[in-house]
C-alpha cells in the first residue's frame, strides 16, 4: 500500500479502505493507495494550517527561489514521472514527458510573477493619509484534480497558490495517484506541511471540501462534480476556483489553409485519446469544403497509430473500462439518431487487451441536437456542414459549455469577428490547444468559475485587503464627535423629544 505525504514525510494511512490503481493499457493492477479516512484528511489539513502561519511570512524572493527548486526537482525526476503517468493513465510517454516540461515552466513563471506583487497604492481622500491595497493569501487550499493531466493541472494551481502564500492539500484522481504522490519527494525543498498529498475516492474527498480547516477549493474536473463541490462549499462561503468540462467547437471556413486545418483538427480531436478538457468535439465545416475536409481528415486520422503508450504510437489507451464504455454508448446514441460513422468507431482489432479505441469521426445531420449538453471525453468528434460564419458561430455558441473554441480562416476580419463573438475562455485561431503560462485559462458558462495562469491565476489565490493609514495623525472633527447639527434648508417636523 502506498503512503500519504503529510507534513514533509510519507506516512501510513489510518484508513480501512484501499483503492486499486490499474494500468489501463494492460488491465493489470499496479498499486494500491489509501482511500483516506477522516483522520488522514484532518492530519493533512492540520499540517497545512500550521505550516501556513510561517509560509505566509516567507519573503517573495525566497518563495520564488523555492518554486524554482521545485521546477528543478521536476526536471530531475521528469523521466521517472513520465513513466509513472504512462503506467497509471494510459496516455503516451511522449505526451506525459511534454506534460512535465509544461509543469516546469509553470512553476518557474508563477514563482516569478508572484514577486511582482499586484497590490497598489490608491489616491487618499485627505492629505496626510495613504491607502494601500494588499493581496493576501487565503490560507489552506484543497486542490482536487482529474486523471487526464495530473501534474500540469496541479502545477498551474499549486504553484500559484504557494507563490501567493497559501499551503496546499492535494487530492489526485483515484485512477492516477502515483505520480502525484511521488511529488512529495520531488518537492522536498519545501518546508514540511506546505505541500501535502492525500489519496481518496470521490465520496471521501468530499471531507476536504467541507472541512472547516480548508479556506479555498481549487477543483479541476467534470461539471457534475464541480456542481457538487459548489454546493458543499456553500455553507462556509468557501472560495472556489472551478475548471470544468467543455465541448469545444472547431470551425473551418472555405478560405482556410486546409492542410493546417486538417492536421490541427485531427490533433485537437485526438490528443490524449480525446481526454482533454479542450478537445475539439463539434466540427463545423463550411459547405464548399466539407467533402474535401472530411476525406482528408479521415485519411490523416487513419494514419494515427493506436497502441502501447510506451511504444511508437500517437494514441494510447483510455483511462478505464468505464471511459471506453461511455464512448461506445455515445456512438450508439448518435447512430440511433441518424448519424454516420465516417471513420473508426470501434476497438482496434489488434488490441483486445487494454482500453484502446479508434479515433472516430461521426457525421451528424442535425448539428443543433449533437452533444450540446454533454461532453464526450474520448477519441470521438462530430462533424456538420455550415452555411457560413454566422451559422457556425450560432451553432458553436449553442452549448452550455464555454471552455475553448477554434476557428480556421485566412481572413483577419473574419478571425477577429469570431474571436469577439465566440463564447469561450480561449479562442484559438489557426492553431489548436496552445496554452501560455502568461495568459489566463478558464471557462465561460458551465465550464468554470475563475481563471488560472496569467496575473488572474495568482490573484485567484489571494484576497484583497485595504489598509488605511493616517501618517499625519490629525483628528477629523468634520467626521468625529461631538457633532454639529447640520443647517438643513427644508422645514423639519417638531421632534417628539424636543
Ligand atoms: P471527475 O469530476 O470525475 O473527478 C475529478 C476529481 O474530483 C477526482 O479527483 C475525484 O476523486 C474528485 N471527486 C469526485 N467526487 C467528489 C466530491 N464529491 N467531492 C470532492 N471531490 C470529488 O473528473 P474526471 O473524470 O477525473 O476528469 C474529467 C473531467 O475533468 C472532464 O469533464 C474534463 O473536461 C475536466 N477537466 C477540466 C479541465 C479544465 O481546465 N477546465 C482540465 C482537465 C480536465
Amino acid at each position: 500500500m502506498e503512503r500519504l505525504f503529510i507534513n514533509g514525510g510519507y506516512v501510513e494511512s489510518k484508513s480501512d479502505r484501499a483503492i486499486e490503481v490499474e494500468n489501463p493499457a494492460t488491465e493489470e493492477i499496479i498499486a494500491e493507495v489509501p482511500d483516506a479516512s477522516a483522520e488522514d484528511v484532518d492530519r493533512a489539513v492540520e499540517a497545512a494550517r500550521k505550516a501556513q502561519r510561517e509560509w505566509r511570512r516567507v519573503n517573495a524572493l525566497e518563495r520564488a527561489e523555492l518554486l524554482h527548486l521545485c521546477a528543478a526537482g521536476l526536471g530531475e525526476a521528469a523521466d521517472e514521472l513520465a513513466v509513472l503517468l504512462t503506467r497509471e493513465g494510459g496516455k503516451t510517454l511522449k505526451e506525459n514527458r511534454d506534460e512535465i516540461d509544461w509543469s516546469i515552466t509553470a512553476f518557474r513563471h508563477l514563482g516569478e510573477v508572484a514577486r511582482a506583487s499586484q497590490g497598489r497604492v490608491v489616491g487618499p481622500t485627505k492629505a496626510g493619509q495613504m491607502n494601500l491595497v494588499l493581496h493576501e493569501p487565503l490560507g489552506v487550499v484543497a486542490a482536487i484534480y482529474p486523471y487526464n493531466y495530473p501534474i500540469v493541472l496541479l502545477a498551474w494551481q499549486v504553484a500559484a497558490a504557494l507563490a501567493a502564500g497559501n499551503t496546499c492539500v492535494v487530492k489526485p484522481a483515484e485512477q492516477t495517484p502515483l505520480a502525484t504522490l511521488r511529488l512529495g519527494e520531488v518537492f522536498s525543498c519545501l518546508p514540511g506541511g506546505v505541500f501535502n498529498v492525500v489519496t481518496a475516492g470521490g465520496e471521501r474527498s468530499a471531507r476536504l471540501v467541507e472541512h472547516p480547516g480548508t479556506d479555498m477549493i481549487a477543483f479541476t474536473g467534470s461539471v457534475a462534480t464541480g456542481s457538487k463541490i459548489m454546493a458543499a462549499a456553500a455553507p462556509r462561503i468557501k472560495k472556489l476556483l472551478l475548471e470544468l468540462g467543455g465541448s469545444d467547437p472547431f470551425i473551418v471556413l472555405a478560405d482556410a489553409n486546409l492542410d493546417v486545418a486538417v492536421q490541427g483538427g485531427v490533433f485537437a480531436a485526438f490528443l490524449n485519446a480525446g481526454q482533454v478538457c479542450t478537445s475539439a468535439e463539434r466540427f463545423y465545416i463550411e459547405e464548399p469544403i466539407y467533402d474535401e475536409f472530411m476525406a482528408r481528415a479521415s485519411e490523416y486520422a487513419g494514419g494515427l497509430r493506436v497502441g502501447d503508450p510506451f511504444g511508437e504510437v500517437d494514441i494510447g489507451s483510455l483511462v478505464s473500462r468505464a471511459a471506453r464504455d461511455q464512448v461506445e454508448q455515445v456512438i450508439g446514441e448518435l447512430v440511433s439518431r441518424g448519424a454516420r460513422v465516417a471513420h473508426g468507431g470501434g476497438v482496434p482489432a489488434h488490441l483486445p487487451r487494454g482500453y484502446f479505441f479508434e479515433p472516430t469521426m461521426i457525421e451528424v445531420t442535425e448539428p443543433r441536437g449533437q452533444q450540446i449538453r454533454r461532453e464526450i471525453f474520448g477519441p470521438l468528434a462530430t462533424f456538420a456542414r455550415v452555411r457560413d460564419l454566422d451559422h457556425a458561430i450560432e451553432l458553436a455558441n449553442d452549448s452550455d459549455f464555454g471552455l475553448g473554441a477554434n476557428i480556421y480562416t485566412s481572413s483577419l476580419e473574419t478571425a477577429m469577428r469570431a474571436a469577439t463573438e465566440l463564447q469561450a475562455g480561449t479562442v484559438w485561431i489557426n492553431d489548436p490547444l496552445k496554452d501560455n503560462d502568461a495568459a489566463p485559462f478558464g471557462g465561460y458558462k458551465m465550464s468554470g468559475l475563475g481563471r488560472e495562469l496569467g496575473f488572474e491565476g495568482i490573484s485567484a489565490f489571494t484576497q484583497a485587503k485595504h489598509v488605511h493609514v493616517d501618517f499625519a495623525q490629525v483628528p477629523s472633527p468634520e467626521w468625529w464627535f461631538p457633532y454639529t447639527r447640520p443647517d438643513i434648508a427644508v422645514e423639519l417636523e417638531e421632534s417628539a423629544l424636543a
